[in-house]
């Protein structure tokens, strides 16, 4: 009987194992052609600098979305997917053309002072030409290069060090800027901050969300806070979705700040609304919760 329990198990099981399996192919020869059916979508979140009076906007973050049968699928569902394929070097390269072109649009329609942040995978740092490919995105988007952010994660630094570093710094001599995203989280080594050539430090979302009430969480984010502006990097905060958040990041003096509260990523016409819009004062925060879906 236990036998023949475990085997009803075992079949449920493998049946399970071969719809996701399915599931996955599928998945991925739709995303196979998710480019060139022009499925792909970027939407943008602004990032504030919040060290006076009035937050102001002064750059967005690119995030990618995949548009498939009516819904947006966000990234954490498709990007391994494309990393495994390779095809995240095709895809990235359309998401820096995009984002380069429409940043630069805004910068000429009256926001000029506007920055573009887009994330990169550690495949596309590997490329032998990435460089001599973004230098001419550029040229072709007429962005400054010191108006583009490239976002990377610890654990790809971490992969390959030497060939990372050497693009690294040549990308950092062509006057773009970097930054080290979701600080924090990964097998954070302090010795990456000396080794690369970074420029912004994003503090993740899970310390900021607990730092107003949890003290240790408090500390973490004040030390991360503190250690990036000694070395002189820029601090931005990830995940600000309270006005308690925004207070503790003035009082710990950190200068950028996106999340919730100030707005979802949005489509780029939605984005272009945030750009007239005033922020009410910090100090009055805690009395507007201000995002809306
Ligand atoms: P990330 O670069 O750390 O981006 C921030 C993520 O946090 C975004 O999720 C954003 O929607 C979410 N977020 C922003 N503010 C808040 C907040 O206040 N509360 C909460 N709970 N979440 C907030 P999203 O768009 O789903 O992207 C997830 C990740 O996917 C990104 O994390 C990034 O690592 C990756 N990703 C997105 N676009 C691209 C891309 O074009 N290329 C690559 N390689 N990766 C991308
Ligand atoms: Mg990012
Ligand atoms: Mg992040
Ligand atoms: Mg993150």
């Amino acid at each position: 009987r236990a036998k023949q329990a475990g085997k009803a198990q075992f079949a449920r099981y493998s049946a399970e194992l071969q719809t996701s399996a399915r599931h996955q192919l599928e998945l991925e020869s739709a995303l196979g052609q998710a480019l060139e059916r022009d499925e792909f979508v970027l939407h943008y979140q602004p990032i504030y600098r919040i060290d006076q009076d009035r937050p102001q906007l002064v750059g967005v973050e690119a995030l990618l979305r995949w548009r498939q049968d009516g819904a947006l699928v966000p990234p954490q569902e498709f990007i391994a997917s494309l990393e495994e394929s390779g095809e995240i070097l095709r895809v990235g390269d359309w998401v820096l053309e995009q984002a380069c072109r429409q940043v630069r649009a805004w910068q000429l329609a009256g926001q000029a002072q506007l920055r573009c942040s887009v994330n990169l995978s550690s495949r596309q740092l590997q490329q032998d030409d990435f460089v001599a490919r973004l230098t001419e995105i550029l040229q072709g988007s007429g962005l400054p290069p010191a108006s583009l952010i490239l976002e990377i994660t610890e654990s790809q630094l971490m992969q390959d060090c030497t060939a990372t570093l050497i693009t690294l710094r040549e990308l950092a001599s062509l006057g773009v800027r970097l930054a080290l995203d979701d600080f924090g989280t990964g097998y954070s080594s302090l010795g990456y901050l000396k080794r690369f050539p970074l420029h912004i430090l994003k503090v993740d979302r899970s310390f900021i969300d607990g730092a107003p009430q949890d003290a240790e969480l408090g500390a973490i984010s004040r030390a991360i806070i503190g250690l990036g502006h000694s070395l002189g990097l820029e601090v931005v905060a990830e995940g600000v979705e309270q006005a308690a958040h925004l207070d503790f990041l003035r009082q710990e003096s950190c200068r950028l700040a996106q999340g919730y509260w100030f707005s979802r990523p949005c489509a780029a016409n939605e984005l272009e609304r945030l750009f007239d819009q005033t922020i009410p004062p910090v100090n009055h925060a805690s009395q507007s919760a201000h995002s809306k879906e």
